[in-house]
Formats: structure tokens, sequence, C-alpha cells
């Protein structure tokens, strides 16, 4: 589907200086990766995952929460990026100053080849010590599910930030100190109910920058935004970056 774009959105990414992209799960969807408020399929139909991605759930069962993880992993290392996850490449080449900050944990904006990603929520790919919290990348292979960290003998988890735990310092520093400063902030393929991410585009607000929502539905977010683009990623922003660079020759 075509879209039609309010000429100010366009003259605004021409004139950016400071742009601020945070993604979420949405911007993965058309890469066949579930987003996490939408219908489970398969096996997992029964389970919640707001319920297992929890330490509580993992405490009280490691072995399905290390399998369900496996799952993912497994769907995640097929995935391949999407038009969307390539535009936001292309996007940045343009601009001055280009900061992507995202809540997934599948790696497809850096397979896609965006340098540098601030990761809010972890990486699936990789695995951490329960209880120890440190990255472990290699372990002996056993029979036993979640398998064991190497040190200290403690069950391995995947790196990733569940509900109720605190993000990374790292990137979150690095994703308020680029929303603290951007002249233009998209949020894109997030349902904007996951704090403290939700709060980066209002923190961008209050020091002026325009906000931009990329989602087919809207949420929490929408009111405050100043353009809100209905569709999904995967068109709309190869489109909106063909608009703004129309491509040479
Ligand atoms: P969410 O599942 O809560 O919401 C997804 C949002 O994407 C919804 O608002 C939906 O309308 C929108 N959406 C669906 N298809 C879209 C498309 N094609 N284009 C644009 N938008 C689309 O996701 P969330 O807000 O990112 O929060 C869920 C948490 O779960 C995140 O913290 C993330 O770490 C994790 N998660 C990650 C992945 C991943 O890495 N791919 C997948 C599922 C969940």
């Amino acid at each position: 589907m075509s879209h039609i774009f309010p000429p100010s959105l366009i003259e605004t990414l021409q004139s950016a200086r400071r742009v601020v992209v945070l993604t979420g799960a949405g911007i993965s969807a058309e890469s066949g990766i579930p987003t996490f408020r939408e219908a489970q399929t398969g096996l997992w139909a029964k389970y919640d995952p707001m319920t297992l991605a929890t330490p509580q759930a993992f405490r009280q069962n490691p072995r399905l929460v290390w399998e369900w993880y496996a799952w993912r992993r497994k769907l995640v290392s097929q995935a391949r990026p999407n038009p969307g996850h390539y535009a936001l490449v292309e996007m940045a080449n343009h601009l001055p100053h280009f900061t992507l900050i995202t809540q997934n944990v599948d790696n497809l904006h850096q397979i896609a080849g965006s340098s540098y990603v601030l990761e809010l929520h972890g990486n699936i790919a990789r695995s951490k010590c329960f209880a120890e919290n440190v990255v472990i990348s290699s372990w002996p292979e056993t029979d036993e599910l979640p398998p064991r960290c190497p040190h200290c003998g403690g069950l391995l988890r995947p790196d990733v930030v569940w509900f109720g735990e605190s993000l990374p310092s790292e990137p979150l520093d690095g994703a308020f100190a680029a929303a603290s400063t951007a002249d233009l902030f998209f949020t894109i393929g997030t349902s904007g109910l996951v704090q403290p991410a939700a709060s980066l585009p209002l923190l961008a607000r209050q020091v002026g920058a325009i906000l931009i929502e990329i989602n087919p539905q809207t949420t929490p977010l929408t009111d405050q935004m100043d353009y809100h683009l209905s569709g999904p990623a995967g068109e709309i922003l190869p489109q909106l970056v063909a608009a703004a660079w129309p491509p040479k020759g």
C-alpha cells in the first residue's frame, strides 16, 4: 500500500539534526517474530509471556522458562531483517546524529547493518548466570535444562530483561541522554506500555522534539504524538525514507 505523508513531516525529517528512534516488537513482526501482546501461536498458545518473563517464573519452573526462550531463540535465529530494519540503516546515513534504541532482543537491527544499537532489554542470543548475573558464552552440554554455569554451578538464563528487573544502565543512560537532546523522535512498533522505554518520547517532547509514531494500532502514547502513521513499519519506513531522500537516477 502506498502512503502519502504530510509535506511538513517530510521537511521536518529532511532538516532534522538529532533523530532518535525507539523500536519495539512491532518492527520485527514482519520478520515473523510474534509480538508479546498479540496472539501467540502453536505449542505456547496456552502460556502467557507476562507470566514466563519474570524471575519468579524462572524460580518456580526454570525448565519451562528455559524451553520457552529456546523456542523463541530458534524463531529469532531463523528470522531475517525486513524492509523496516533496512530503512532505518538508510535513514541514519542521511542524518548528522542518529540514535537507535530498541526494546527488542532479536539482533535484527544489527544484522540489517545498524552499527550502534542501544539494547534496553538485552539480547536473546546471550545467556547469563542467574546467580552471578554475568554473561556466559559456553558451558558443558548435558541433558540438564537449564544448563549450569561452568563457574558456580548456578542455573543459566537468557540475557534478557524480565518484568520487574532493572534495565542495564549503560544503554539506558545513553537512551535518556539521546532523548533529552532530540529534535525528532520516532516510536515504532511499541505498545508504549513498558517502562521506562515508554517515557523516552515524553522526555523528548519536553525538550521540544517532534514526535512520530508508526504503528497499525493506536497506543497510550498516540495522543502525545505530532504524527501517527498508521500501518506496518516494513511498508511505511521505506516509503518515508524514499520521500525524504528520493533515490537518484
Ligand atoms: P508489544 O508486543 O507490547 O507491542 C507491539 C506493538 O507493535 C503493538 O503496539 C502493535 O500494534 C505494534 N505492531 C504490530 N505489528 C506491527 C508492524 N508491522 N509495524 C509496526 N508496529 C506493529 O511490544 P513492545 O512494546 O516492544 O514490548 C514488549 C516487550 O517484549 C519488549 O520489551 C521486548 O523486549 C519484548 N519482545 C521482543 C521481541 C523481539 O525481540 N522481536 C518480540 C516480542 C517481545
